[in-house]
């Protein structure tokens, strides 16, 4: 017997979000603490928000992830655009994004995304995309493409990208580094010893030299990692993953608490405390990062737009 956990593709027969997670059986959910709090979306902004993504046929990560920081975020125009469509070709166990099979690029999609940005006035954008292994350069040009759009549309815009780990696609990292966006981020998401289980897909050492390669491509490149909490690291492991991101120069670190999207996503196995999150936060720049941002409900395009100040402020300083 298959068991369906999304009711409504039960129901009306449509194919679920995750298939392949779809004959797991339920993992425990621990009740969520007092600390974690969010907003609930409905401000006139927020609406305003919507409204352009959706006038410009646009996806975004906040919705397809379900971040618990959108009714913030929107309320004041900070959307975080998903490009090359709403279907993953990995399957993480903790992502809410759709898997399956994505639809060929939309050839259009970066100059909507320009217009979209421009519309929405933002001073600085996060751009991030599903995982496309279908493409032979992993949708590198696309990010460049994006890039150019919007640089076109708004340039006084300052752009970060979040990317895949471009696995296995020669050269894809070199070219969304040509087109020269202000922050580069990619997430190493958790401890290597659960890549396995978490991100199953990926390979820890390849992708802590994409972070590090971007920097001997372009030293003033911002660089940016960040990682769930709750998944079942020790703190140890938390320290020698912030040492790897250090020797591989990475500036600005994030660390957020994991939260189970569905009953068949990884469980969360602790919540880490708002006092354990500072404590991070200060080893973090002890061991040199430029920036730490280490709350439960840190993102990592949480508060990009102060972030990118704060960080090029820290950078100022160091170099007096
Ligand atoms: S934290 Fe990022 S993904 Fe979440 S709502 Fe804000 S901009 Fe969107």
């Amino acid at each position: 017997m298959v068991i369906v956990y999304d009711k409504t593709a039960e129901l009306t027969g449509a194919r679920p979000r995750h298939p392949e997670k779809a004959a797991r059986p339920d993992t425990p959910a621990l009740k969520k603490p007092e600390w974690i709090r969010v907003r609930m979306p409905g401000s006139p902004v927020y609406a305003e928000t919507r409204d352009i993504v959706k006038a410009h046929g646009l996806v975004t990560v906040c919705e397809e992830a379900r971040c618990p920081n959108i009714g913030e975020c929107w309320s004041q125009k900070h959307a975080t655009m998903m490009i090359m469509g709403d279907t993953c070709t990995r399957a993480c166990a903790f992502c809410n994004v759709a898997t399956g099979l994505p639809k060929p690029l939309d050839a259009d999609e970066p100059r909507r995304v320009g217009d979209a940005v421009a519309k929405l006035g933002l001073k600085h954008v996060v751009i991030t995309s599903v995982d496309r292994d279908d493409l032979s350069d992993g949708g590198a040009g696309h990010f460049a493409a994006t890039i150019a759009a919007i640089r076109h549309a708004t340039p006084s815009t300052t752009i970060e990208v979040l990317t895949p780990d471009f696995l296995r696609k020669e050269g894809a990292l070199e070219q969304v580094v040509a087109a020269r966006p202000d922050v580069f981020n990619h997430n190493l998401e958790t401890v290597p010893g659960l890549y396995l289980k978490i991100r199953p897909g990926a390979r820890y050492f390849h992708s802590l030299r994409l972070l590090q390669r971007v920097k001997e491509l372009d030293p003033a490149m911002f660089t940016k990692s960040g990682i769930m909490v709750g998944l079942g690291e020790t703190r140890d492991e938390v320290m020698q993953l912030m040492d790897d991101l250090r020797s591989a120069n990475v500036d600005f670190m994030t660390i957020g608490q994991y939260l189970q999207p569905t009953r068949k996503h990884a469980e969360v196995k602790a919540f880490v405390t708002p006092a354990e999150f500072e404590s991070y936060g200060r080893i973090g720049k002890t061991k040199g990062f430029l920036l730490v941002s280490a709350t439960p409900l840190t993102r990592s395009s949480h508060h990009a737009g102060d972030d990118f100040s704060r960080l090029q402020a820290a950078r100022r300083s160091s170099i007096r």
